[in-house]
């Protein structure tokens, strides 16, 4: 722990750089997004993206992931590149000269490719409509009607995993694989068909829900098949 006064000075200033690049303040994190996106939450809205984070996910190691991103907690190499001069602002994936957040998980040249594939597979496999946009991916923020509430709650999985496949990999040379994707969709998507089937005896409507879950983990299994067999 720092006690000497130069080493609190050092801290402080620290905490201040990353802070103003994190938005960890809940005032300034609303119109952050507002910014981003290009659009202005209504309270409806915002309270929606938060409900995602404490609410809707209920695996921790998901929530860990959603509230850094929310948060902005991920330093990006422009953050790191203030607090540490003498480190690389640049992105190691496409070598962009300041590789903001948003770079590092949702404009770069070389993640572009892998979000595109993943909401492609899920648009097929769901036969909705391609789902896209920051909003709905970095955000948490479907539609979410009750009917197709299973639906969605496989898209939050698949989802998630693509965000935690970037975090994973977040000062790499390369992007994440969407087949490496695919792969643990699938091997989290059985695990939660597992935890159904114990469920659905006691309840119809659990039958239900282990029904449409299992028929979109069938089809995100063939769906990698024929990938695999067309090469
Ligand atoms: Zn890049």
């Amino acid at each position: 722990m720092y006690t000497h006064g130069s080493g609190r000075r050092t801290i402080t200033w620290l905490n201040k750089v990353v802070l103003a690049h994190s938005g960890r303040q809940l005032t300034g994190l609303r119109s952050i997004w507002d910014d981003k996106t290009g659009r202005a939450f209504n309270e409806k809205e915002w309270s929606g993206a938060l409900a995602y984070l404490n609410k809707v996910l209920r695996n921790a190691c998901f929530r860990y992931i959603q509230f850094n991103i929310l948060h902005r907690v991920y330093l990006a190499p422009q953050v790191l590149n203030k607090i540490f001069p003498g480190l690389d602002a640049s992105c190691p994936r496409c070598c962009y000269p300041t590789a903001s957040f948003w770079h590092m998980l949702w404009e770069c040249q070389e993640i572009i490719p892998f979000w595109r594939e993943v909401l492609i597979i899920l648009a097929n496999i769901s036969g909705r409509p391609q789902l896209d946009g920051i909003v709905v991916c970095l955000l948490g923020m479907f539609p979410r009607p009750k009917k197709f509430c299973t639906v969605w709650r496989f898209f939050d999985l698949a989802i998630l995993l693509a965000k935690r496949a970037i975090t994973m990999r977040w000062k790499s040379h390369t992007s994440p694989e969407a087949s490496q994707w695919k792969l643990e969709v699938i091997r989290w998507a059985t695990r939660e068909s597992n935890a159904l089937k114990l469920e659905e005896r006691r309840s119809v409507r659990k039958r239900q829900v282990s029904h449409i879950w299992d028929e979109l983990l069938n089809k995100i299994t063939k769906y990698g098949e024929v990938v695999t067999d067309s090469n």
